[in-house]
This record gives structure tokens, sequence and C-alpha cells, in this order.
């Protein structure tokens, strides 16, 4: 049977970082992906000004994310700029964004195999079937997002208990990038325009014990009529987000990185950060059993913060409250930065 070092399952942000830095370290890395592109997913691809930190050293050009300044609204009327420096936020299709991690991951001596789903997954044998063929692990890393195939293995439950979709309307600029809040039909999720370079995410998340994910595509289909956009031939595309973490390292060597390990947060819907220094921090965790890991712990803080207003939100009374006051605060300039870097931080 082949063996290999370190078997990362999926080719995503969080598994092509960690595939990147084990490599890097010289170590023996193979990524399965079972999508036959690396990159492509449903995702609005926006970037917060701490993912572009990461992304930037690496090597990503200026030239492949699109920079707008965030509005958002918390309780109808106009979207505002709460602040222009924390608030600017990138846009990168997720196409280009798996091209760049792709290149890095296999520049540093990584395997990565596109097209080859990983299956069979027995963690107490230390085995998994890739392709057809059985192949054994020393450390393997769920790097394969909410339906997490590693996950379930490690018998930890995965409710995925939000609902995102969108709309990639193309040839279209729609400004300004915002955030609205719609808290009469979204509950505590929110309605989304993400323009990019070459065409627009309009979407909207959801927690779906409120909002059933049906519900979510005739919303969607509404806000597109009036705001004159056609949809002809756009196909719409929903995915699950899991939020609730159990943990990035597990007994025989099993690690989670990145929505496997439910690291999104529940206010903001913002994952891709934590894929990126989760998939680096468990990766520098397994070259060296005592490294710190503070980007993640800093991450961690924030999401359990985003987590207890996300839950606070989900009841309309204190919903209806809290989105009045945040409104407000929003109108206020004093108050703009520090709102805006609650949200934003990491
Ligand atoms: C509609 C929507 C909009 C979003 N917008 C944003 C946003 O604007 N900004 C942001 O920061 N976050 C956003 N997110 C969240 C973001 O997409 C995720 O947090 C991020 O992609 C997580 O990266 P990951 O590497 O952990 O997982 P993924 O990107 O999901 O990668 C997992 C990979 O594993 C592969 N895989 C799964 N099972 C297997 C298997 N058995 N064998 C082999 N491969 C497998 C999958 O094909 C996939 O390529 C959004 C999510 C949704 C649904």
């Amino acid at each position: 049977m082949e063996s290999v070092e370190h078997l990362i399952v999926g080719g995503g942000p969080a598994g092509l970082r960690a595939a990147q830095v084990l490599a890097e370290a010289g170590r023996e890395v193979l990524v399965l992906e079972k999508r036959a592109e690396i990159g492509p997913k449903t995702c609005a691809g926006g970037l917060t000004r701490k993912t572009m930190r990461e992304l930037e050293p690496l090597g990503l050009p200026a030239a492949a994310a699109l920079a707008s300044i965030g509005h958002v609204a918390f309780a109808g009327g106009e979207a505002v700029a709460l602040d222009v420096d924390t608030t600017v936020v990138h846009t990168i299709a997720r196409r280009t964004l798996g091209r760049h991690q792709l290149e890095w991951a296999r520049s540093a001596g990584a395997t990565v195999c596109s097209g080859t789903p990983a299956a069979g997954i027995d963690l107490a044998a230390r085995t998994a079937v890739a392709g057809g063929r059985p192949i054994r692990w020393r450390h393997l890393i769920g790097a394969d997002g909410a339906d997490s195939a590693v996950r379930r293995a490690l018998g930890l439950p995965s409710p995925r208990e939000y609902f995102a979709a969108e709309y990639n309307v193309p040839e279209l600029r729609l400004e300004p990038l915002r955030i609205e809040c719609d808290p009469d039909p979204l509950a505590n999720g929110y309605f989304w325009v993400f323009p990019h370079a070459r065409y627009t995410s309009l979407g909207a998340v959801a927690p779906k014990h409120l909002v059933p994910p049906s519900f979510l595509r005739r919303y969607l289909n509404g806000r597109l009529e009036r705001l004159g956009v056609a949809r002809d031939g756009v196909p719409f595309e929903g995915a699950t987000l899991e939020v609730v973490y159990h943990g990035c390292h597990f007994p025989g060597d099993v690690h989670l990185v990145g929505d496997a390990a439910g690291m999104v947060s529940s206010l903001t819907a913002e994952g891709i950060y934590a894929a990126l220094v989760t998939g680096e921090e468990v990766a520098r965790a397994i070259l060296e059993p005592r490294a710190p890991a503070p980007k993640t712990a800093r991450w961690l803080r924030t999401k359990r913060r985003h987590d207890r207003l996300a839950r606070w939100l989900a009841r309309p009374r204190p919903r209806a409250w809290t989105l009045g006051a945040l409104a407000r605060a929003a109108a206020s300039p004093a108050l703009r930065r520090p709102l805006a870097s609650w949200f934003l931080q990491g």
C-alpha cells in the first residue's frame, strides 16, 4: 500500500496553505481534491484587510483582486461606509485565488491531485481510498470544507446551521460593495452586493432554522428584480456553512482546518481568513508540536464574540433593538472606526 507522510483532504484555501507550509519545511505532502479544477467554489470572494495581509506576502499580485470600500446598512436605508481604512474589502474570483495557491503549494514541493476524491476514511487503520487506490498516512489533515468527511469520521457533530447563496452576474459592476441587514425576512442574516472586476456577486446568508434555503432563492430573485439586474442563465449557487468549532487537533494525528473545523463566523460568514491561518498554524504545530498559534487564538476570540451576537440577533426583540442601536452608532463619525474594527478584526 502506498504511504504518505501528510495526507490533506481538500484543496481549498485551508488545505493548500497547510500543504505549502509543510512542503516548504521539506515534508512529503499529498493533497486530494475531488473537483476537476482547483479553486472554483460558491463564495462571494470577499477578502478583508487582515486576509490581504496574509496573502500579499505570499505573492498575491495586486491586480488579482479588486479593492472597494465596504458599506453597511444595519436597519434599512442607504448603506454607509463605516471607515475608509478599516473597511477596504478586496474581491477575488475563487478560481484566481485557487490558481495562485496551487502554484505556491506546488512550487514548495507538494503533490496536488485534482479530480481525486478521498473516500473510505478509516482513522484507526490510518487509511483512505484515493481515486480507487488505498493510501496510508502518518498525519491526516481534514481541509474538506463544511461537509467534511474527516470531521464526520471523527464523530463530531456537523449541524451546518447556516445557508448562503448567490448569483454571480457577469459583465456587471454594481456598487458600492455592501452588506444590508434585512431583519424581517433574513433574521440575523444579511444580503450582500460584492462587485468583482468582471462580475458582481449578489447573495444572502441566514440560519436555516429561521429562513428555509428555498425561501432564500425567492428572496434573492426579488432583490435582483428590484435592482433591475437580469439573471437570465445565471445559475443560483448555494452552500451550507459550518460554524460549530470543536478543535483543530485530535488523537491519532488527525487535524481539522478551515470550514471543516467550523471556523466561519456566524455573524459575518467570513471564512477565508480563518481557513488560511488555521491551515498555516496547524501545519506549523505538526512540524513543531509546541509551536504557538496566535492568529488562530485571536480569530477564535473574535469568532466567539461574533457567534454570541449572532445568537442574540436571532431573537426578534433583541434584534430590533440592537440593529437600531448599531444604525445609530454607524451614523456617528466618532463610532464608525471602532464599529468597523469590531466586525472585521482578526
Ligand atoms: C455563498 C458563500 C459566500 C461566501 N463568501 C465569503 C466571503 O466573501 N469571504 C470569506 O472570507 N468567506 C466567504 N465564505 C466562506 C468561505 O467560502 C469558506 O470559509 C472558505 O472557502 C473555507 O475554505 P476551506 O479551505 O476551509 O474550505 P473549502 O473552500 O470549502 O475547500 C474545501 C475543498 O475540499 C474539497 N473536498 C471536499 N470533500 C472532499 C473529499 N472527500 N475528497 C477530496 N476533496 C474534497 C472541496 O471540493 C473543496 O475544494 C462564503 C461561503 C459561502 C457558502
